[in-house]
């Protein structure tokens, strides 16, 4: 059976749509929802329905996408999670931090706890790694296959960098390991130290290529 359900944004009277059983995207079970009105979308081809799970445990309101043209609703559509951009050197330098860390972004906002440090660690273990790397192409292997801890001991010269990331890395191991020694700090420190060790090392590439650019031999 048929139920007739107004259009909200348009003039248009509104659609009349079949009774059929759909997933709640919040409790899982295939119910027929009580609908309510329509949203035209801009492409004239779908609109959105206002549903409300008839679940008796569960009862939320959600929106599905109903094609028009089609007659049925489409595959739950999940909303778009924010992603963080860095800038060209970064994204360049490594592009496995910049997916890793968006990927444990994702994590952090879908309030995925347990994993999201996880993922930020990995994330600095690839900045920091790739960063060596680009310095001593040479030792690539090594420094690929070395603990994250050794490398900025033996690998890093510069003392801000290497005390930064030395701190970073004693949070991120509280991230994946069973007792936290750190218990004062979370995450968000660990996104801070993640944070100052991309600050230098973004410091560090510029000041190296500018020393390049401008070499001494020509001043004389
Ligand atoms: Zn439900």
């Amino acid at each position: 059976m048929k139920k007739y359900i107004p259009f909200v944004n348009v003039s248009d009277n509104g659609i009349h749509i079949e009774r059929t059983s759909i997933e709640c995207p919040y409790c899982h079970k295939i119910h027929i929802p009580e609908m309510y009105s329509a949203i035209r979308y801009k492409n004239g081809n779908e609109c959105f329905i206002l549903c409300e799970c008839t679940d008796k445990d569960c009862g939320f309101a959600f929106t599905r996408v109903y094609n028009i043209r089609k007659e049925e609703f489409m595959d739950i559509i999940q909303a778009k999670l924010k992603s963080r951009g860095f800038n060209d050197e970064v994204e360049k330098l490594s592009p496995s931090f910049v997916q890793i860390y968006n990927e444990a972004y994702s994590a952090e906002q879908m309030k995925l706890s347990q994993i999201t440090g996880v993922g930020y660690r990995k994330a600095l273990e690839f900045l920091i790694k790739d960063y060596l790397i680009s310095l001593h192409p040479d030792k690539e292997d090594c420094i690929k296959a070395k603990f994250l801890g050794n490398c900025i001991k033996e690998n890093i010269s510069d003392a801000k960098i290497k005390s930064v990331a030395q701190r970073a890395i004693w949070l991120g191991n509280d991230e994946t390991h069973y007792v936290r020694k750190w218990e004062d700090k979370d995450v968000s420190h660990l996104k801070a130290l993640i944070d100052l060790c991309l600050h230098w090392i973004e410091a560090e590439i510029s000041t190296r290529k500018l020393l390049e650019d401008m070499p001494e031999g020509k001043n004389r």
